[in-house]
C-alpha cells in the first residue's frame, strides 16, 4: 500500500480551490483501497520561526498586522486556514519519513514553492519543501518540481540550505532564478513538446545523482494540464500519466526514497481531482505491481 499523510484537519474553505481540493483527493482516494492513511503530529510554531522570518510567522500566526499574515492572498485571516498550513507542514515532514522507510510515499498537499524566507506568496504561506530541509540537515533534499509555474520561493532557499535541490520543469516562469542548486528547464506551452519533457527530466535525475541525492520531492503539478488555465497546450491527461509514471520508474530503479505532493491546478474540482488520484494509482502500480 501506498503511505499516505492526510488529515481532515488540512481542509479550509478559501475563495479557490486550493485548499479544499485536499480533502476531495482524499476522499477519492479511500475507497481505491491502495493508500495507507497517516495522520501526522502538531508542529510547534518554533519550527516554522526557524523556516521563514519570526516576525512573519508571528504575523500568521496570529493575524496581525493583517497585511503581512495575509501576505499570500487568502483573506480575510482565519485560523481554519492557519491550522490547516500548520498541519499541512507537518504532514511534510512525516511524508519525508515514511520515504525513506518505504522507499515512495506522499503527502496529500501542495509544496507551497513560491514562499521565500521573508513573506508567502500566490497562496503559498511556508515553503513546506524547504522545510524538509530545514529538519533534516544530515540529508539531502532534491526537489523535481513539475508545476505550471516555476518553483522561485525553493530556488531563494537553496542559498539558505547546502542541502536542498530545486530543479523546475515549467511552463510559465514565476522569477524561477538559476543558483548553484537552482535548475530549471523552460518547455513552451504552445511550442514545446513532451519530448523535450522527457529530456528535462533525465537531465534532472542525473544531476540528482550526480549530487547523491538522499529523497525527491516531486511536485506532481497539474496546472500545467491542457485543458488547465495556465496549462500547456499539448500537455494531454495521457502525457501527464507518461510523465509520473517515468519519474516514479527511474526513482525506483535508481533507489532514491520518493516523495509526492499535489502542486497547483487550476480547474474545477471533478476534473482536478481527477487527475491528482492519477498520480496516486501510477504511483501505486509503479512501486507494487512491477518487477
Ligand atoms: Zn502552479
Amino acid at each position: 500500500m501506498l503511505q499516505v499523510c492526510y488529515s481532515p484537519q488540512y481542509y479550509a474553505q478559501t475563495h479557490t480551490n486550493s485548499m479544499e481540493k485536499l480533502t476531495a483527493v482524499a476522499e477519492a482516494l479511500k475507497p481505491l483501497g491502495i493508500a495507507q492513511f497517516h495522520v501526522p503530529e502538531h508542529l510547534p510554531i518554533e519550527i516554522f520561526k526557524q523556516l521563514h522570518a519570526p516576525e512573519y510567522v508571528d504575523a500568521f500566526h496570529t493575524g496581525t498586522p493583517e497585511k503581512m499574515a495575509t501576505f499570500q492572498g487568502f483573506k480575510p485571516w482565519n485560523t481554519q486556514l492557519r491550522d490547516a498550513v500548520y498541519q499541512i507542514n507537518a504532514g511534510q515532514l512525516l511524508a519525508a519519513e515514511l520515504a525513506w522507510k518505504h522507499q515512495v510515499s506522499a503527502n496529500i498537499a501542495q509544496g507551497f514553492h513560491h514562499a521565500v524566507y521573508e513573506f508567502g506568496s500566490s497562496f503559498c504561506t511556508f515553503n513546506g519543501l524547504a522545510l524538509i530541509a530545514e529538519q533534516f540537515p544530515n540529508k539531502r533534499i532534491f526537489v523535481l518540481d513539475c508545476d505550471q509555474h516555476g518553483g522561485n520561493g525553493t530556488a531563494e532557499f537553496t542559498k539558505r540550505y547546502d542541502n536542498l535541490f530545486n530543479y523546475s520543469i515549467y511552463g510559465l516562469a514565476f522569477g524561477c532564478p538559476t543558483y548553484e542548486r537552482a535548475e530549471t528547464s523552460h518547455i513552451h506551452k504552445h511550442n514545446g513538446n513532451f519530448s523535450q519533457y522527457i529530456l528535462a527530466i533525465h537531465d534532472a535525475f542525473k544531476r540528482a545523482m550526480e549530487w547523491n541525492a538522499d529523497l525527491i520531492v516531486y511536485q506532481a503539478g497539474m496546472d500545467c494540464h491542457q485543458d488547465d488555465p495556465c496549462g500547456s497546450s499539448w500537455f494531454s491527461t495521457e502525457l501527464i500519466e507518461k510523465r509520473d509514471e517515468m519519474i516514479f520508474r527511474l526513482a525506483k530503479k535508481n533507489n532514491i526514497p520518493l516523495m509526492f505532493v499535489l502542486a497547483g491546478g487550476y480547474q474545477a474540482l471533478p476534473e482536478l481531482v481527477e487527475l491528482h488520484v492519477s498520480t496516486f494509482k501510477t504511483a501505486y502500480t509503479t512501486y507494487y505491481t512491477k518487477p
